[in-house]
């Protein structure tokens, strides 16, 4: 059975974008920098694709050197000068909730944005990525007037004096962001929600792949009203307009989600003028099946770990350890799940897991595949595309596979699960951080005690039991290891985005 295609034999085409969408898809490319929307000074475009048909369906500027100096003078003026500067906690507050109303009110023009630029299923971005999106802003809107200092006792003595010290959080500065493609609203909103609570200036570069509806985004922060320069939206790519930003004077910290690679490049480069730095890099997530749990509910549960978002997701359950006493049920199961998705176009209602977001990604995760096989993997469900146009990569199970092929030790970013037994604990534990990456793992059982012995012995910033992937505004999101720097989310999240002072007064 090929899981690529419906009843009839054959995908359904993509369907036609909205009036409104279309409308927007027409707009001359432009870049948003101080409140105002400009070309790029070179004139330079990018082309957009569909991923579902390999189509271009629109073009965005190219921010070159001078856009980027452009967008950082007006970060910094917004930050030192001007009504942001001054904006009582209470005011951005009200921005940013503001912003959130707004996402909300065009929820159905960005779902439908999102699906045609990434290629993941408008129902998929309607339901997670956009009310993502705006619940992060709601919930940091919420932080804009809860961030709080301390006092100290010091053991500081002068004749005669007195001292009163205090520690004060002041926002960190002029904040460029780099967002990747998988989940392209939500990463920017993300990065720009705890930004804008600690009263940062923010530039803001979507990937290449999916800049749209940050341009979208654009015309909702000015519709919001925040004053201009406190955003400020460059497509283009990352080797330029990035790395200037990052390598810029007048950029106080990058934040920066992507590939470990770029990451590391990232930090590198970012030393040499001492910005702080947080990082969201990539990862090679576990998850442990222990014996007493059903075969059939893992089996779901492990699907979704993989397949969602088309197996785009830096959490990605990518390596499924299951106990031997049901491994040979619970792969049945998963495999089953894989074959029966039904791929096709993103805004096609029946699709359940549309393409790969370029071509590049789709080459580079069938590679992986070719490598595993070359290396002795058995292909359980999938191992190749459908013979369709479009980056589509059928839903794909390896077993047989060994600690040492690179599709059980590298990020492969796509929908590919490679599948092994354990019998000891210790060893599966060994297995699951033998990993440069410590972003995510999950614990499937029923058993309380095995749980919490497991829990402290796994190295990732997020250990899910009995389900994977979560994610909530509230809970610290990052990695041990190379998956990442600092966390994204709740308190940690704003406070990424401060610098501390520490005062002493003699009295
Ligand atoms: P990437 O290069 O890390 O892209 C992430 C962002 O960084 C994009 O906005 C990108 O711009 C920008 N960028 C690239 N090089 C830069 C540089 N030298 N300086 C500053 N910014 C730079 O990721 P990718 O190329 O899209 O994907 C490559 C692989 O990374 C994937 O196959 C996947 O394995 C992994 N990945 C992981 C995550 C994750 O969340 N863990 C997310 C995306 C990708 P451009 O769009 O112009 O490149
Ligand atoms: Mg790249």
């Amino acid at each position: 059975m090929n899981a690529s295609l419906n009843s009839s034999g054959s995908m359904p085409a993509q369907p036609a974008p909205s009036a409104s969408v279309a409308k927007f898809f027409a707009l001359k490319p432009r870049l948003f920098i101080n409140g105002e929307w400009v070309e790029a000074r070179s004139g330079k475009t990018l082309p957009v694709y569909d991923p579902a048909t390999g189509q271009q369906f629109g073009a965005v500027a190219d921010a070159g050197l001078e856009d980027v100096d452009r967008a950082v003078h007006a970060a910094r003026a917004a930050l030192e000068t001007g009504p942001w500067s001054t904006m009582t906690p209470a005011g951005r507050e009200a921005l940013l909730w503001r912003l959130a109303e707004l996402i909300d009110r065009d929820a159905a023009e960005f779902a439908e944005i999102e699906s045609l630029d990434n290629g993941k299923t408008r129902f998929m971005a309607s339901i997670i990525d956009v009310p993502g999106a705006s619940n992060y802003f709601r919930y940091m809107a919420g932080w804009a007037t809860k961030i709080t200092g301390t006092t100290m006792e010091t053991s500081l003595q002068a004749p005669g004096a007195k001292f009163h010290t205090y520690v004060a959080r002041e926002p960190v500065g002029v904040v460029a962001q780099i967002v990747p493609w998988n989940f392209p609203l939500a990463m920017a909103a993300w990065k720009l929600g705890p930004a804008l609570a600690a009263g940062c200036t923010c530039i803001l570069k979507p990937a290449e792949q999916t800049p749209m509806s940050a341009l979208r985004l654009g015309d909702l922060i000015r519709e919001a009203g925040f004053p201009a320069g406190v955003v400020n939206i460059l497509t283009g790519l990352g080797e330029s307009s990035g790395a200037a930003l990052v390598a810029h004077p007048g950029v106080d910290k990058v934040a920066f989600t992507g590939s470990t690679d770029v990451g590391k490049l990232i930090n590198k480069s970012a030393s040499d003028t001492m910005k702080r730095v947080s990082l969201e890099l990539g990862g090679k997530s576990p998850m442990i099946v222990l014996p007493d749990v059903d075969p059939q509910t893992v089996a779901g549960g492990a699907s979704g770990a993989i397949f969602f978002n088309a197996g785009q997701v830096c959490t990605a359950g990518s390596r499924l350890y299951v106990h031997s006493s049901i491994f040979d049920r619970v792969l049945e199961g998963v495999s089953a799940a894989a074959a029966a998705i039904r791929l096709g176009p993103g805004l096609e209602q029946a699709t359940e897991m549309g393409p790969l977001v370029s071509k590049e990604q789709q080459e580079r995760v069938l590679r992986y595949i070719e490598s595993g096989r070359k290396q002795g993997a058995s292909v359980a469900a999938g191992g190749d595309a459908p013979s369709h146009p479009g980056y589509f990569v059928n839903p794909t199970v390896l077993v047989d596979v060994n600690p040492d092929m690179s599709v059980v030790r590298e990020e492969i970013f796509g929908p590919v699960l490679v599948a092994q037994r354990f019998d000891d604990l210790d060893a599966v534990v060994k297995a699951a951080n033998d990993t440069p990456y410590g972003l995510g793992a999950s614990i499937w059982t029923n058993n309380l005690s095995a749980a919490h012995r497991l829990i402290p012995r796994i190295k990732a910033g997020t250990v899910w039991v009995n389900c994977h992937n979560l994610v909530d505004p509230n809970m610290p999101f990052g990695g041990y290891k190379q998956s990442g720097i600092g966390r994204e989310h709740g308190r940690v999240a704003v406070e990424m985005y401060t610098e501390t002072k520490s005062v002493c007064i003699m009295i």
